[in-house]
């Protein structure tokens, strides 16, 4: 009934790498100095980036030498929205008009008219009664299973889950199980398991539209499905599929066609699509009322500036007016794939997180400071954020990248994937 410690997804924790026995300050730090002057040396953490959030960002090299330009193939900017100028604009107008910041939180003095509206349109998008703004996607996540879950209720969780709603698990000491990945027949067993044992317990069942590390979907129809046969909630967090999913953009829900009032918790992020900082819960009146009395990140901690709630607004109407920037997105997508698939890589990605293995016997962080040098930001994952035979690149696709910067990102990947003795048409490669 704990929270599983060595989830897949972005269950990342420190206590992995540390050994147990190191008990003072100075023996962790020292413990901890390998993993930390490797991930200097070879780039593969805390990269500077010295200009605009686009599609080819300048980034200083780790050694802090040289800055170079990187084709951009690791940012949740996939839209391209961080650096298009309408969007910056309305942001510089929100300063001048409100002043940078709020100073306080939401019930305090934290609460402008542009928070209020950005509420009311991210309620209308979602087709909920209401929706509240958290200074983070982790904050929402973490407020709303804090505030919402009592002593008997139970949060039925896909294993994959962010370590946000971890975190709210053991911070709110919520009864909870998971259940295996998009494994509908599981969920199912689980949700028996619960009703058996308690037939009025309030059960959520909380899964992801698209999950950060493969990029695949919840089977969302099927789920909503079993929660109304089992009398659950349904809370979905939509990090990764707002703006990416569906042909508004307006995330899995539309994807699937599921209509208004679909879900009973909406949870999303800022901090994806639309390229800056912040989280949102969208429900019915009464849940997000509730929330903002009782999610403590939510009543504890300052507001988002007025420039951030600007750029969303900004960028929901963007995203509104152009539906083909999703489509671009999606266009680009499938053409990387192609390449990828030709060259022999086995990739097929449902939305803009496009996986790309690396085997175990190399260490990915070279793999990436390669690809650095070759001109292509991209990240690397490994344990124990995924397990370590699923360590891998994962690319992140950009609407606004030309083919011309595809085809140079291909080609770079092709070689440094050769040089490392990975590419698929090596004899021995994986
Ligand atoms: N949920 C998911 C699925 C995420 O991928 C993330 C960010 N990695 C979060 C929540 C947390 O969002 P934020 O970065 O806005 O705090």
């Amino acid at each position: 009934m704990t929270p599983a410690t060595a989830g897949h997804g972005e269950n990342f924790s420190l206590e992995h790498y540390l050994d147990p026995a190191a008990h003072t300050f100075e023996q962790r730090f020292e413990e901890f100095r390998p993993y930390v002057t490797n991930a200097r040396g070879s780039g593969f953490v805390l990269r500077e980036i010295t200009g605009p959030a686009g599609p080819v960002v300048q980034v200083r090299d780790p050694d802090g030498g040289e800055t170079r330009e990187l084709i951009m193939l690791g940012s949740n900017n996939y839209l391209g929205l961080g650096s298009e100028p309408e969007i910056i604009e309305a942001a510089v107008a929100a300063t001048r008009e409100f002043g940078v910041g709020c100073g306080g939180p939401p019930l305090l003095n934290g609460t402008t008219s542009l928070h209020r509206r950005l509420e009311e349109r991210l309620a209308e998008t979602k087709g909920c009664e209401s929706a509240m703004v958290f200074s983070s996607g982790y904050a929402a996540n973490v407020g709303w299973v804090t505030g919402l879950l009592r002593n008997g209720d139970t949060l039925l969780y896909d294993e994959q889950s962010h370590a946000s709603l971890y975190d709210g698990i053991q911070l709110g000491r919520v009864r909870s199980m998971a259940f295996q990945h998009n494994d509908l027949r599981h969920l199912r067993h689980r949700l028996m398991q619960v009703r058996w044992r308690n037939p009025g317990a309030n059960i959520v069942v909380a899964v992801e539209g698209v999950y950060s590390m493969d990029g695949d979907i919840a089977p969302l129809p099927e789920i909503r499905a079993l929660c109304d046969s089992f009398g659950a909630w349904l809370a979905i967090d939509d990090a990764h599929g707002t703006g990416v999913l569906g042909a508004n953009g307006h995330g899995t829900a539309e994807h699937f066609g599921l209509g208004d009032g679909s879900v009973e918790l909406y949870m999303g992020t800022f901090s994806k699509v639309f390229a800056t900082t912040g989280g949102f819960v969208a429900g019915s009146r009464d849940l997000v009322d509730t929330l903002r009395f009782f999610a403590r990140s939510y009543m504890f901690s300052a507001s988002l500036s007025p420039a951030v709630v600007a750029a969303v607004l900004a960028s929901i109407d963007f995203i509104d007016a152009h539906p083909e920037r999703v489509a671009q997105l999606h266009d680009n997508t499938a053409y990387f794939a192609r390449e990828l698939r030709r060259m022999g890589f086995a990739v097929d990605p449902q939305t803009a997180i496009i996986p790309i293995l690396v085997p175990q016997r190399l260490a990915v962080s070279e793999v990436v400071a390669a690809l650095h040098r070759a001109g292509v930001f991209v990240n690397g994952v490994e344990f124990p954020a995924v397990p370590r035979e699923q360590q891998r690149l994962r690319v992140s696709m950009m609407a606004t990248l030309t083919r011309d910067q595809l085809d140079f990102a291909l080609e770079q990947i092709s070689t440094v994937a050769r040089s490392f003795g990975f590419h698929p048409e090596q004899e021995g490669a994986a």
